[in-house]
């Protein structure tokens, strides 16, 4: 007996309860029958019964509040789906409701952009050389050799890569890197992958490689990449070692290979040549020649001209 106010107490609130929820219940079925895809969904499945419909009501409710292929939402980014980048779709089976998913436009172009990000490897390049683009450079005269060399290239590469680059010579400041980070942005768009790596940053990422015994790894990666971009070639710490055995060997596999590398230098070949010969080891005239013949073998030689961008 002591429990039974308690108890009517709570049956009370529970049909209160229950008077809101049936209200709430109407309402919404008036809502999810009324909306306009709905309807259209339910006129091309005239066998669908009452009976299914009504066990699907949530189904359909849920399929009312999603954004359907990004009409709601500007950019995967802003999507406020259940699964963001996923779109409703109501299909009928066995006639029966069925409620899937299918990747919405945004999240598929979204995944395209990230896959084609991962094509430029760049190391230690600053952001706006990576945003270039060959638009932005393509009316300027004092560059026009170095671009319409470039532009060839890209018509060339969508048959076939070619086994040759640039090594783009000039002043400090004059937009050589720029070059490369445009030419990058270029190759991605039909999906061939670079790598930029500054050579000082080169010499310090390989001699950091000792540490987890990365090395043979790394280099592999240099020789192997669709096209290398070595960028400041010269600025560099010289090492013998480094000068031989790494980039020696890479430029050595890329000839054999036929793969392309780009150079961006403040020195014409003749002032690299004198710059390689001369490390710790002293003066090595043959062994930096080594290297300078393999990079005729693997790009053009074009000079640039032009004022200093950075003043
Ligand atoms: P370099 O490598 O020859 O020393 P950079 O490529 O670093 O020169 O260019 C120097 C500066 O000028 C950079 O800040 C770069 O972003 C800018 N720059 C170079 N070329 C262009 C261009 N075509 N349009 C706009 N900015 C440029
Ligand atoms: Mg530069």
């Amino acid at each position: 007996m002591i429990q039974l106010k308690p108890i009517q107490s709570e049956l009370k609130n529970w049909m209160q309860r229950n008077e809101n929820f049936k209200e709430n219940y109407i309402k919404i079925k008036n809502e999810v029958l009324n909306d306009p895809q709905i309807k259209e969904f339910l006129s091309k499945h005239p066998q669908l019964t009452q009976t299914e419909i009504n066990k699907n009501l949530i189904k359909l409710y849920e399929y009312k509040s999603q954004s359907k292929q990004c009409d709601q939402c500007s950019s995967y980014g802003t999507c406020n789906n259940m699964v963001p980048g996923y779109s409703p779709v109501l299909h009928v089976e066995n006639n029966e409701i069925r409620l899937t998913y299918e990747k919405c436009h945004s999240r598929i172009m979204y995944e395209k952009e990230q896959e084609q990000q991962k094509l430029i490897h760049s190391l230690h390049v600053p952001k706006e050389i990576l945003e270039a683009r060959m638009s932005d450079v393509s009316n300027d005269q004092s560059r026009i050799r170095a671009i319409g060399e470039m532009l060839d290239f890209l018509d060339q590469a969508q048959t076939k890569l070619p086994s040759k680059g640039l090594y783009l010579y000039g002043l400090f400041g004059v937009g050589k890197t720029y070059l490369l980070g445009a030419l990058a942005n270029e190759l991605k768009n039909i999906n061939i992958s670079s790598a930029i790596i500054y050579m000082p940053e080169f010499v310090r990422e390989i001699k950091s490689s000792f540490k987890d015994d990365s090395t043979n790894e790394k280099i592999d990666f240099f020789k192997k990449v669709g096209v290398l971009m070595l960028d400041d070639i010269g600025a560099e710490n010289q090492s013998a070692w480094f000068r031989d055995e790494v980039l020696g060997s890479v430029l050595q596999y890329r000839m054999m290979e036929r793969l392309p590398v780009f150079f961006t230098s403040n020195y014409s070949l003749k002032q690299l040549e004198s710059q390689l010969a001369t490390t710790k080891n002293g003066v090595e005239a043959v062994k930096a020649g080594r290297i300078i013949e393999r990079i005729k073998q693997v790009s053009r030689v074009v000079q640039i001209e032009g004022h200093n961008r950075r003043l």
